[in-house]
């Protein structure tokens, strides 16, 4: 860190971001990107001459790919705001709405945290209850930003709509942004209910169920006023937010939606299958609708569960924090993938005998 640094930022503590390492090949089951490659159609969608018309700026108002979101979720492009990955959709929520203090679950995802510390608002953490669902009661009447990740990760639990719906009405006067990364694994999405509440901010990527986790696109559903709070914040920081193949890549994948979909499907499949398998080998495994699991074994820790994988070229994702560090978070991917992950657990818990 420079002298030169604003006091403001030389305490903020930044997101860690799951390793990517390059040094070798792992089973890379610690960052909840898909084992599935991307569609046939995105691939022939990034040609020669789209990458030779890299010297023209992207479209700031990505109008295509909004349009043809508003085909898939069957609403209006005015309601659509499209971000450089969803963090950046939730950092400009953030920015926005915070003023008056930003509530959010203590075991959720990770980055709330630092946005809130780098717009330095007042956090109220709101813990999860003992069997790690959202405590909705602590939620309502707070009038103040309100995030809330629907699955949440790391737990994979989700809560129903009548619950977000509660959340909603009792907080009329603040925004809820209800993260939904996970959505497309099982869970059900509030994007319809912003036509009935002004408050609402849907934020969903394509990191995660479409296969594009490293073109950096995530999209939010909201009132067009709301829309219109974050447009004016994105052309006051990056107007050309999305690059131009980004913008190709996204709509070519809503072309091939139900490409996308079916790899849910499949990953569900394989989600429930390992699920029972851990549950047999006497682990502990939360419910999930997401493509991760959650899962702790009293025979060992999840740091050296995490460790031993590691070894074993399995990367799983393990947190520090106190409430969950006998857990370890790991990453749905391919049926062969999944099969290898559980030969590895046996074998590591057959060593310990
Ligand atoms: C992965 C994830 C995101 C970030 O996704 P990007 O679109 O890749 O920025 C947001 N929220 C949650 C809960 C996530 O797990």
């Amino acid at each position: 860190m420079s002298k030169f640094l604003s006091e403001k930022l030389s305490s903020l503590k930044a997101y860690e971001p799951g390793e990517q390492p390059q040094d070798k090949k792992y089973i890379k089951l610690n960052t909840n990107e898909s084992p599935y490659p991307t569609s046939d159609g995105v691939i022939k969608a990034i040609n020669e001459q789209k990458i030779k018309d890299l010297r023209l700026y992207s479209d700031p108002e990505c109008k295509l790919l909004k349009s043809k979101l508003a085909e898939v979720y069957d609403t209006i492009p005015n309601k659509i705001f499209v971000g450089n990955g969803s963090d950046e959709i939730l950092n400009f929520a953030f920015m926005a709405y915070g003023q008056k203090g930003v509530a959010f679950a203590d075991i959720t995802y990770g980055f709330y945290s630092v946005f809130a510390d780098l717009y330095g608002l007042d956090s109220q953490i709101i813990p999860l209850k003992e069997d790690f669902s959202l405590d909705v009661d602590g939620f309502l009447g707070l009038n103040k930003l309100i995030v809330i990740a629907n699955p949440n990760a790391p737990t994979g639990k989700e809560i129903p709509l009548d619950d977000v719906e509660r959340i909603l009405k009792s907080n009329a006067n603040s925004v809820v942004v209800i993260d939904e990364a996970y959505v497309d694994f099982g869970g059900n999405s509030c994007a319809k209910l912003t036509e009935k509440y002004d408050n609402l901010l849907c934020v969903q990527t394509f990191s995660k169920s479409r296969s594009m986790a490293g073109a950096r696109l995530g999209f939010a559903i909201g009132n067009s006023e709301i829309i219109k709070d974050l447009e004016k914040i994105k052309y006051s920081t990056n107007p050309y937010n999305i690059n131009s193949l980004t913008q190709i890549a996204g709509y070519s994948a809503l072309v091939d939606n139900d490409y996308y979909l079916n790899n849910a499907k499949n990953i569900i499949k394989t989600r429930e299958i390992t699920t029972n398998k851990l549950r047999e080998l006497g682990f502990t495994v939360l419910d999930s609708k997401a493509n991760f699991i959650f899962a702790k074994s009293d025979k060992i820790d999840g740091k050296e569960l995490y460790l031993k994988l590691k070894e074993n070229g399995v990367l799983v994702r393990h947190f520090t924090k106190d409430r969950i560090s006998k857990f370890v978070r790991i990453t749905i991917g391919s049926e062969e993938e999944m099969q290898i992950f559980i030969e590895k657990v046996t074998k590591i818990l057959g060593e310990l005998e």
